[in-house]
């Protein structure tokens, strides 16, 4: 039996999630999957120009259907302000893609990045609009006390071009990172990262302090699904499990980066304490890094999608339950 407090003050017996019966296979999938022989047509982790994606969420529509896939997931870090372009643009087409409305929400957890992903979020949420206001705002600042630092080591960068990149939208180190490529101080995000502006490089601020609960909190409270991404990139193993203890709803089992040996291991867990699996690319469209350039790798099957769909269901149920309980009259099925 798993508890999981979904709405403040109200704590919810959820229906126990089977361990999944699928025949989905553990290996990792790092190449493009060819058209539509793809098994794997579900890919649930995309940028698009709205945060450090190259390509606008139209362009990332017109592709996904061209790669293949049946269904994509926008996940832009810290905004939903590509969802409506989405799916404004979806019902002008003849398209039959599955689309789900996501979010990356960027925390921190001592040394390590923490990535929570939300599926489902209501953008429209007042909550979570307000927080994604302060955080695009510090990312902000952050950014132009970025440049600083690099203009005081005797880099030649000026915060207008980083702006320009962003086009007037979130600012991320990607856009910074390209703009070095630019001016040649870097042949790749990766070297630019390492040289200038990751951890412990010259140009590095901090960001703006957000932990998992509160991620995972604000996610569930907007209606959404909470994901725990490429939890193979987290140093410390002990975090994923907090981050489980913490009312995570998936696991990010299948990503580019993580090894085959890894994804069965996330499997396993995620099965062990019930968890959805889901998995996208992390795309961020051409000339991005090798492992983030490839729309479709480590896509998942339908069959996982539908757990995923069912899942909200059993969650909306159950709410619903909640709400009959202290509205007399009112019964589950009303
Ligand atoms: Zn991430
Ligand atoms: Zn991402």
């Amino acid at each position: 039996m798993s508890y999981g407090v979904l709405h403040k003050g109200t704590i919810l017996i959820l229906t126990p999630y089977p361990l999944l019966k699928t025949t989905h296979t553990p290996v990792n999938r790092c190449t493009n999957l060819g058209g539509n022989q793809m098994k794997y047509e579900y890919d649930l982790h995309i940028h698009t120009t709205a945060s450090d994606g190259v390509l606008t969420p139209t362009e990332i529509i017109d592709m996904a259907v061209e790669v293949g896939l049946k269904g994509i997931a926008i996940s832009d870090h810290d905004t939903v302000a590509g969802l409506e372009e989405a799916r404004q643009y979806l019902h002008t087409t003849t398209y039959s893609l599955d689309f789900i409305p996501g979010i990356e929400l960027n925390t921190e957890a001592e040394d390590d990045e923490v990535h929570i992903l939300g599926y489902f979020i209501d953008p429209n949420n007042p909550a979570l609009n307000q927080r994604l206001q302060t955080i695009c705002n510090s990312r902000y600042l952050r950014a132009e006390q970025m440049v600083s630092r690099l203009q005081e080591i005797g880099l030649e960068i000026d915060f207008k071009q980083v702006e320009e990149l962003a086009q007037g939208k979130l600012i991320a180190r990607p856009h910074i990172a390209r703009v070095l490529i630019k001016n040649d101080y870097a042949s790749s995000i990766k070297e630019a990262f390492d040289k200038y502006i990751g951890r412990g490089a010259p140009g590095y601020v901090p960001r703006y302090k957000f932990s998992p609960d509160e991620a995972i909190e604000l996610i569930k409270n907007a209606g959404g699904i909470a994901v725990l991404a490429h939890p193979g990139l987290i140093k410390d193993h002990r975090k994923v499990i907090e981050v489980i203890n913490s009312g995570i709803e998936g696991l990010e089992v299948f990503y580019p980066e993580h090894s085959p040996e890894q994804i069965r291991e996330l499997f396993e867990l995620a099965q062990r304490h019930h968890l959805l699996i889901t998995g996208g690319s992390d795309y961020h469209g051409p000339g991005s890094s090798e492992s983030r350039g490839n729309m479709g790798s480590a896509a998942v099957s339908k069959e996982l999608v539908d757990q995923i769909y069912t899942y909200l269901n059993e969650r909306h149920n159950c709410l619903l339950y909640s709400f009959s309980l202290t509205r007399p009259g009112l019964s589950p099925k009303n």
